[in-house]
């Protein structure tokens, strides 16, 4: 149970001679903790215990706003033993993985007429890395959910299980117990280590500073018990196409390090059977993982697109979720961010690959600089973009490197940021003389 932090002009004696209304306004509108708190101090207080009306109000915070789906469970018992630990939960996570990233997502499922309604975190699964098929001219997918962990209630209770989905086992049948842990800021960050190279070599740090606009730092704090030192367990991820055979037989190792970079608060996820742990996506080098991964809360709102030409259109209307074709590595995640003091545009990697990894910016632009094009660049941009070539462009620079990320290979040829659509935009690559498409993430579709 966290500290008793409301104001000291709250103290329950003056709460005491208080009307109704105002005592319900002051209890739905603490942190969760505080009210369960406040409601178990006070003995005058502890009467609005059975209180429906106030656990209603703050259920409804969390999105439910009905108990039917629940079995008719009290909404205190729903508040208390589910919503309350559990509801600051809902929403996205961005996980560390090396290269992939991984998005994590947490949504209050409604049940059916077999299950109760509980609170679900899925995985975001995008196609496998296809490295032969450059397919270039290609919307980017939407992702698929891979149930991974369920928290409701065990039946006949009113005790809160966590389980995970089996999703690497494909097995439903087999559910083990799962953990949620709250683990604390750290400075540490991942470090490669491979046949290839003499020393570890420092990974892109994930976030790459506190102050990353991808981090969400509305969502309230997770009373969730903390987990100081995850138990290693080594595990690869990643795998060797056998078509590359053994001019791919690259493996990396991954080990924690200190970085100069202090990454913030995090939960980190777990199965008795690994099942949580082995769900990561796929890349075409083999890394051997034993680090466990933190996932860092994501900005998840998402903003009304805007045609490039209309009047009240800014680059601010591009902040937010994006999905990104990126050709044989399919689709990934970028968060675009808007710099105003720099007037700069730039496409941060949420999820990556084994040549850019996540963290990393995949494209910069700038909106201050008047940018001129090359005739032959010209000729380019009407052929790439037929009767849209006069959408609004910025010039700036994109990241590309060899597999592995090795710092020798990185490099930053020059592109074109077209704004085709108001959820739309295209990478022009003016090197390779293509465009890879872009699209907001506009929320799920089932
Ligand atoms: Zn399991």
């Amino acid at each position: 149970m966290t500290e008793l932090a409301v104001d000291p002009a709250i103290v329950p004696s003056s709460i005491e001679r208080t009307p109704y209304d105002i005592i319900i306004e002051i209890l739905t509108s603490l942190p969760a903790a505080d009210v369960v708190h406040l409601l178990s101090t006070s003995r005058t207080l502890r009467s609005y215990y059975n209180d429906e009306q106030i656990w209603r109000i703050l259920s409804r915070q969390f999105g439910v706003t009905d108990t039917a789906s629940f079995n008719n469970r009290p909404f205190r018992i729903i508040y208390t033993c589910l919503l309350y630990k559990y509801g600051p939960l809902l929403g996205l996570w961005a996980g560390d993985h090396a290269f992939s990233g991984h998005v994590l997502e947490f949504r209050l499922d409604q049940g059916s007429e077999l299950s109760e309604s509980c609170i679900i975190g899925e995985f975001w699964r995008f196609r496998r890395p296809q490295i032969f098929h450059m397919d270039i001219d290609k919307p980017p997918e939407q992702p698929r959910y891979i149930p991974t962990i369920r928290i409701g209630f065990a039946p006949g209770t009113d005790a809160v299980r966590i389980t995970c989905c089996a999703p690497a086992n494909g097995a439903q049948i087999n559910t083990h117990q799962a953990h949620i842990h709250h683990v604390e800021q750290t400075t540490n960050g991942v470090f490669l280590g491979g046949d290839s190279f003499m020393a570890l070599l420092q990974h892109p740090d994930f976030p790459r500073s506190t102050d990353a606009t991808w981090l969400d730092r509305r969502r309230p704090p997770i009373p969730l018990s903390t987990m100081t030192a995850p138990t290693p367990s080594r595990r690869s991820f990643g795998v060797i196409n056998p078509l590359f055979g053994l001019a791919w037989q690259f493996v990396m190792s991954v080990h924690l390090g200190n970085t100069d970079v202090v990454k913030p608060r995090a939960i980190s996820l777990s199965c008795d059977a690994d099942c949580v742990e082995l769900e990561f996506p796929t890349l075409s080098i083999r890394v051997d993982n034993s680090v466990t991964p933190r996932y860092y809360p994501l900005r998840g709102e998402v903003r009304q697109g805007l045609d490039g030409w209309a009047e009240e259109w800014s680059p601010a209307s591009l902040v937010g979720l994006w999905l990104g074709w990126y050709g044989p590595h399919g689709t990934e995640c970028l968060f675009i961010d808007w710099n105003e003091e720099n007037e700069t545009l730039t496409g941060i990697k949420l999820t990556g690959d084994e040549n850019v990894p996540r963290g990393v910016p995949s494209w910069e632009v700038s909106a201050k600089l008047p940018y001129h094009l090359s005739t032959e660049e010209e000729m380019l941009c009407a052929q790439i973009l037929g009767d849209r070539v006069a959408c609004r462009k910025y010039r700036g620079t994109g990241t590309t490197s060899g597999a592995g990320f090795l710092p020798s290979e990185h490099g930053h040829p020059p592109i074109l940021l077209a704004i085709t659509g108001p959820d739309e935009l295209g990478v022009i690559w003016l090197d390779g003389g293509f465009m890879l498409q872009n699209m907001r993430y506009t929320g799920r579709r089932y």
